[in-house]
């Protein structure tokens, strides 16, 4: 029997003053009942246009009708066909902007939670220890890929190819495995054990992981080519971060969003016998209006800041972050200073950070972006009395890899340059995607990127372009 509520089966979370003290999960998940009722509301439409708003075309009405009979193993199998990391995007997807965005529910009421519910398949699978189905197995020598990166795009990518019957090598600079996943999505959004777990799921799959291995510098990409891999697909993601240019920056105090929830993540520095050092201060400001800006906020409040404020230069209609965020972030707390903008960091004698000084701003016609551009109101600077400041106002890519790899063209910022299928390289034997291609973007569109390189890579290895 369907469920004609036209609201989303609500999801539990834990209580925001208490969780704005510590790291553990916010979203809780649906039980089985939970998921089943919500699974019910989905029509089962025969021209299926929410796979249309998922770009790695997850079959949804097949899996979510597998949640209505209580087949949740097969609902996995059908998730897992096409999508590596289900656990991830169930929880950090953009849903409302990709496949719950076409959902026909959505057109007189919420669309169906589908996130909700492919975040409860991924998990049950998981406490159960359900394998998705087997990769093809090839006779003969696998032709062998080198992946440069362990981010979304580079898993997606790695998985996609091993299905397919490659040996997949992941060359990952860091430690550990997961791109942002593990260095920046904040634990209480995506618990680093969910993220490690499905990486162990790709290396039961045959994908080899090779951590501590920076590429143009402990091989270069021309290396790997010529050391047998027959391609070379390039998942770099953007992680330099960029600054404002404005007096005060180089103040001791001063983070960027990258470093402070890298130091906070991947080196945990919030645990309590953590050796990383980090500041924490008691009034923090972060400048910025994204996902990043949002993470920051959150883990400074945690890290046992008195104010945390969110410094934006448009107002709350145009803040990119996802509305889910913003939410939390003010139930935990957060202060948003909106159409305002910094125009120095002001220190003390001791050069550590005392205040932020802003100015005003008010929104004037539509700029490049489509957004109504912010207009400085003259004579309206003020300060505001702070002892840390995060800048979360962007990212480029990292360019190691286009100065060590001859024949790779990249824009003028610094991402790499793509044929029309936004994945093939002007290299020969080098395909890209994610955020090093496009700059920073989200999940599921570097998965997306990663898939597709894999469907291209394997094209061109069987000859077949
Ligand atoms: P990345 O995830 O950046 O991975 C790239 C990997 O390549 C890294 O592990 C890096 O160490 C490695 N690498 C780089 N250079 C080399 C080299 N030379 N050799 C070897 N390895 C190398 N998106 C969402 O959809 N939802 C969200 O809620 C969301 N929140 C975010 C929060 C934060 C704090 C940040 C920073 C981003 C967020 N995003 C979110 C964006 C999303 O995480 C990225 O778009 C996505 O991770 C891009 O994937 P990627 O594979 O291209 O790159
Ligand atoms: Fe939606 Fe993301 Fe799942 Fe695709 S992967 S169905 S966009 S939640
Ligand atoms: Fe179900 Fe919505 Fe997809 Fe229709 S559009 S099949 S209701 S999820």
């Amino acid at each position: 029997m369907k469920n004609m509520q036209p609201t989303k089966v609500p999801m539990r979370e834990a209580e925001p003053k208490v969780r704005a003290k510590n790291f553990g999960e916010v979203a809780l998940g649906y039980t089985e009942e939970e998921a089943i009722l919500e699974a019910r509301r989905c029509l089962n439409c025969k021209n299926r246009p929410c796979i249309e708003g998922c770009p790695v075309s997850v079959r949804i009405p097949e899996f979510i009708e597998r949640i209505t009979e209580g087949d949740f193993a097969a609902a996995y199998r059908i998730i897992r066909a096409t999508n590596a990391l289900p656990a991830v995007c169930g929880r950090v997807c953009p849903q409302e902007r990709q496949c719950e965005s076409r959902c026909v529910r959505g057109i007189k009421g919420e669309a169906v939670a589908i996130g909700r519910l492919e975040r409860f398949v991924a998990d049950w699978a998981r406490e159960k220890g359900i394998e998705p189905d087997a990769p093809v197995v090839c006779e003969g020598e696998k032709k062998r890929v080198a992946v440069v990166g362990s981010g979304p795009s580079g898993l997606s990518c790695a998985g996609e190819l091993a299905a397919r019957g490659y040996a997949v090598t992941v060359f990952e600079a860091f430690h550990t495995s997961g791109g942002v996943l593990v260095y920046g999505i904040p634990e209480f959004r995506l618990p680093k054990s969910i993220v490690a777990a499905e990486i162990e799921s790709l290396a039961r799959a045959g994908v080899e992981f090779r951590t501590n291995a920076v590429i143009g510098r402990l091989f270069t990409v021309d290396d790997l080519l010529d050391s047998g891999f027959s391609a070379v697909f390039i998942g770099s993601g953007a992680g330099l971060p960029r600054f404002m240019s404005i007096p005060g920056e180089d103040l001791c105090g001063v983070y960027s969003a990258n470093e402070y929830l890298t130091r906070i993540n991947l080196m945990g520095a919030y645990k309590s016998d953590a050796k990383t050092p980090i500041r924490r201060g008691k009034r923090i400001a972060v400048v910025g209006g994204g996902n990043v800006a949002m993470d920051a906020a959150r883990c400074a409040l945690r890290m046992g800041a008195e104010e945390v404020s969110v410094i934006y230069r448009r107002s709350m209609d145009e803040m990119p972050a996802r509305r889910e965020e913003i939410h939390h972030a003010i139930e935990e707390g957060v202060v948003f200073r909106t159409l305002c903008n910094p125009t120095a960091i002001l220190g003390d004698d001791g050069y550590n950070v005392r205040a932020i000084r802003c100015i005003e701003m008010e929104l004037g016609e539509p700029d490049a972006s489509g957004r109504r551009a912010p207009i400085e109101k003259a004579g309206s600077e003020f300060e505001l009395d702070v002892d840390l400041v995060i800048i979360a106002v962007g990212t480029s890519p990292n360019p190691l890899i286009k100065s060590t790899t001859p024949g790779l063209e990249s824009d003028r910022r610094g991402c790499i340059v793509t044929r029309e299928d936004g994945v093939t390289t002007t290299k020969e034997g080098v395909w890209a995607g994610g955020d090093a291609v496009t700059g920073a973007a989200t999940v599921i569109l570097a998965m997306g990127a990663g898939r597709r390189a894999a469907e291209k890579i394997d094209e061109s290895i069987r000859g077949l372009h």
